[in-house]
């Protein structure tokens, strides 16, 4: 089980990290480890001191493919549920300095809570999902799919000519505007629609 990462999705977010909007679709991937289920606290590690919040859109990939056409692509998703891309900005911003991988600053141990899925049939409008974060009951980041640079299906044509999608696997789809940091002492809750689909104290 991987979790594939898409960078830099919506515009508003590529020019708040001051990053070009892309041609085509910039990926990542998390191992297992990094995978946290709902309901766990997250720990900010020692390592850094400027974590950041990325809430996105998860989809939960049903079966397998291989260089998978977009007009298919659709296949091989049924459900969505919302993630947090937890990222040390301090140390990706070193690693892009320094043209090196993210990996450390995207791929540790807990980086990515993922909700609970429900049918994308279940949404109220799943041509345009909203789905937001609220950091201490405020909200921080809103988000709606058309907004994406990349649509969902593009995504899924597009990674799979690289890397082989197997069912159980998870594609974050990029964060809109308004990501920050966090503190210990923190309440993340991130929605789906209305709906409350993740709890996240911040230890
Ligand atoms: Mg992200």
């Amino acid at each position: 089980m991987k979790i594939i990462c898409i960078g830099r999705n919506y515009a508003e977010h590529a020019a708040e990290l001051n990053s070009a909007v892309p041609k085509e679709p910039v990926f990542f991937i998390k191992p297992e480890t990094a995978l946290m289920r709902a309901g766990y606290p997250f720990f900010i590690p020692a390592f850094s001191s400027n974590i950041h919040y990325e809430v996105e859109l998860v989809l939960k990939i049903t079966r397998v493919g291989k260089n998978i056409q977009e007009r298919f692509a659709h296949r091989y998703y049924h459900e969505i549920g919302v993630g947090i891309d937890f990222t040390a900005r301090d140390i990706q911003n070193q690693c892009k300095d320094e043209g090196l991988p993210w990996e450390k600053a995207k791929a540790f141990d807990g980086s990515a809570p993922v909700s609970q899925f429900v049918s994308l049939n279940s949404l109220r409008d799943d041509e345009n999902i909203r789905f937001s974060l609220q950091k201490n009951g405020t909200v921080v980041q809103t988000g709606f799919s058309n907004d994406m640079i990349f649509s969902f299906n593009h995504l899924i044509a597009y990674v799979s000519q690289f890397v082989t999608l197997k069912t159980g696997d998870f594609l974050f789809t990029g964060t809109p505007a308004g990501v920050g940091s966090v503190q210990a002492g923190d309440l993340l809750e991130a929605f789906l629609e209305d709906k409350k689909m993740l709890h996240i104290p911040v230890k």
